[in-house]
């Protein structure tokens, strides 16, 4: 039997699934693995299922060539934490989990659409602290989400899905900027730069994968050109957005307010970040239901068990 280690504690269902076939180890610990801890794994195990925070770094894999495990089975789409290339160079396969998670992180998006815009942490806050006197025809106002621009930044399967939301479930307009040509088969319309989605959007929303590739793609450049009324969503990766100018574009008010999921050094956050009212913040909920986080698990070990019968893994990475 096949020796795995299962990274971190994760749901019964996939626990299960992962021993039905496989000699099982699993750390107790939820802390990201060290360095030590990879490399050890590397040459202990014939597979790893690692996830966010495992930092697979090319460094890891420098003496990696003939080491016992073969593949990287990760919990998730997002990969930046491993680098995949360095992982081929010594002939480790990677796989991850597209699908499994769109709709559970489009709804995040939606949330934090709403919430930026009706400013939903604002008011919670208020109601918490004792200090709410009311309803008034004039309290609280915030931004009428309904028709409104949504612009998404990469129109992936995230992207996409929170297309649909916005155009269906909201009637709003849909622009979005993806780096190849992505046509859609509803009403939505491609735009040459970020700066031209930015320019038209109510909403502007990230959706690209975090790395090297991606890192601060979103800057000053896209706060400046965003209307001041313009709220920014990111449910993508942290190290996507340049954080502080985000919160230099918030506090200057050049943009109404943001909704993040996902922070460039989680789990530090700002304290700017945190001190501002017109700032939703959520400890990366993207994913966080059981039922998606057993399909998430389920596909990973879906990817071992093919893998190790000898196919091609469904969803090899590089
Ligand atoms: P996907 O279907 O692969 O879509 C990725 C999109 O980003 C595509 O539109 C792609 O453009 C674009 N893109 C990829 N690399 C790029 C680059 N180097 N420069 C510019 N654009 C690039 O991925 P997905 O399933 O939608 O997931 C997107 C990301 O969401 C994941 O990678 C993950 O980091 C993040 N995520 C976050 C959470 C959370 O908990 N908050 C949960 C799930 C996923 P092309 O069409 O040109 O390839």
């Amino acid at each position: 039997m096949k020796r795995i280690l299962l990274t971190r504690p994760l749901p019964d269902r996939v626990i299960a699934a992962a021993r039905d076939l496989f000699d099982v180890e699993m750390r107790e610990d939820n802390t990201p693995l060290k360095m030590g801890q990879m490399r050890g794994a590397l040459a202990l195990y014939d597979g790893i299922l690692p996830t966010l925070g495992d930092m697979f770094s090319a460094t890891v894999f420098e003496e990696a060539e003939n080491s016992r495990c073969r593949i990287l089975a990760n919990f998730g789409v997002g990969y930046n934490h491993i680098d995949a290339a360095a992982a081929r160079a010594v002939g480790i396969n990677v796989t991850n989990t597209p699908g499994a998670v769109t709709d559970a992180t489009a709804d995040i998006a939606m949330m934090l659409i709403l919430m930026s815009a009706r400013r939903a942490g604002e008011g919670e806050r208020l109601l918490r602290s004792g200090k709410w006197s009311g309803w008034t025809p004039t309290q609280m106002l915030g931004l009428h989400v309904t028709g409104k621009t949504v612009g998404i930044i990469g129109m992936g399967r995230i992207g996409q899905a929170i297309a649909r939301r916005c155009h269906f479930g909201f009637g709003m307009q849909v622009v979005y900027y993806n780096r190849s040509s992505k046509p859609v088969e509803f009403d939505a319309q491609q735009l040459p730069t970020l700066e031209a989605v930015a320019e038209k959007a109510d909403f502007v929303v990230v959706a690209v994968p975090g790395g090297a590739e991606t890192r601060h793609l979103i800057g000053p450049k896209l706060f400046a050109a965003m209307p001041s009324t313009a709220h920014f969503i990111n449910i993508a990766r942290g190290d996507v957005v340049d954080e502080a100018a985000l919160v230099a574009a918030l506090a200057a008010g050049h943009i109404a307010g943001a909704g993040l999921d996902v922070y460039e050094q989680e789990p530090i956050v700002p304290a700017a970040l945190r001190a501002m009212e017109h700032v939703t913040l959520l400890p990366h909920l993207g994913t966080a239901a059981l039922e998606v986080r057993e399909a998430m698990g389920l596909m990973a070990v879906e990817n071992l068990r093919a893998f190790f019968a000898g196919e091609i893994p469904p969803n090899l990475v590089n």
